[in-house]
């Protein structure tokens, strides 16, 4: 694994086919496929070329190019009415969650997407089963639909602080040591069923090392701009570091799929997280071999007789 400035110089320059090839390779190595094997030793946060200041420009042409055709390519989505594109984001907190979805959809069509963040569930939401209020914002046909954080906090948040799923309302005889295994079992099923519908589920978890987020809480702390985004709540979360590694760890293990992948994307650089992102939804939506929809001879001949009649007005 490992990523080289030279190769990212050359990247800058790609576009269409090429650029497609480009970003299928950059997010393969980041791709984990069947999970069984998934070790998060084996995945350095710090992945990335060093930047220098007078590199900026190319990280921000590569997004740019990596924009531009994941703006055709959702246009080809849109048109063809069929595939929906389901992204999922989970991580700790100051991965960069939301600049990631920021910068990476900056430049897609605003009603062929559509965002929907999950925080501590409402009481209505507990009412139902941990899926529910997820099912209820998946994306249309031809439309990209965003988690940020998603039913996967229900084996995250929720195992970490065990309290959490005692107040969970589920019948006491369900809640067993199996409940988690229980849960990825049920994730597997729901996403291949999601698959075979024609939802495409692509999920990443921006692996954010302790030492860097340590550097952006403090930042957080200093900078008035960015105070409102720290919580105290979050330092404390903090403290269960190990506990979230190890819960991540097997939650990609258990739910990871070559149908529904997750990517170990490394987030302590902010930039190349982004180009990782962009190039992984490229590739997802290469693979749906999207068309535009075919038009008929009868469809032709209807449209050349519309021309003429406006060309005589
Ligand atoms: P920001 O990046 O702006 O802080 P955020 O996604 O962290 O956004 P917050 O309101 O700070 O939003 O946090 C949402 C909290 O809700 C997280 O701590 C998350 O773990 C928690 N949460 C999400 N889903 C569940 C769940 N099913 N059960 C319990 N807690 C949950
Ligand atoms: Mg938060």
């Amino acid at each position: 694994m490992g990523a080289d400035k030279n190769s990212l110089q050359e990247f800058a320059k790609l576009s269409g086919k090429e650029l497609i090839e480009r970003s299928k390779k950059l997010s393969k190595q980041y791709r984990i496929g069947d999970g069984e094997k998934f070790r998060l030793k084996d995945y350095d946060p710090d992945d990335s070329p060093d930047f220098n200041k007078e590199d900026k420009p190319i990280v921000k042409e590569i997004l740019q190019a990596g924009v531009k055709t994941l703006a055709a390519m959702q246009d080809v989505l849109y048109s063809d009415n069929k595939w929906s594109l389901l992204l999922i984001f989970q991580a700790m907190d100051a991965a960069g969650k939301d600049g990631a979805i920021k910068h990476v959809m900056s430049g897609v069509n605003p009603q062929g997407c559509q965002v929907t963040s999950f925080k501590v569930p409402s009481v209505e939401d507990l009412d139902h089963d941990f899926m529910w209020r997820c099912t209820k914002h998946l994306p249309e046909r031809g439309r990209i639909g965003i988690f940020n954080r998603s039913y996967y906090e229900d084996v995250l948040v929720v195992r970490v602080h065990e309290q959490i799923l005692r107040a969970q309302k589920i019948p006491k005889k369900f809640v067993t040591k199996d409940i988690w295994e229980e849960r990825f079992q049920d994730i597997r099923h729901y996403e291949k069923y999601l698959n075979r519908n024609g939802t495409l589920v692509v999920k990443f978890f921006l692996n954010i090392s302790k030492k860097e987020q340590k550097k952006r809480f403090l930042e957080r702390i200093d900078t008035p701009e960015k105070n409102w985004k720290f919580s105290a709540s979050d330092a404390k979360e903090r403290t269960y570091w190990d506990d979230y590694m190890n819960a991540y760890e097997d939650m990609i293990i258990n739910t990871s799929t070559e149908k529904s992948s997750w990517y170990a994307v490394p987030a302590d650089n902010k930039p190349y997280a982004r180009i990782v992102v962009a190039s992984a939804i490229i590739s997802a939506l290469d693979s749906m071999e999207l068309e535009y929809p075919k038009v008929g001879a009868e469809k032709i001949a209807e449209l050349q007789a519309t021309k003429e009649t406006l060309l005589a007005e």
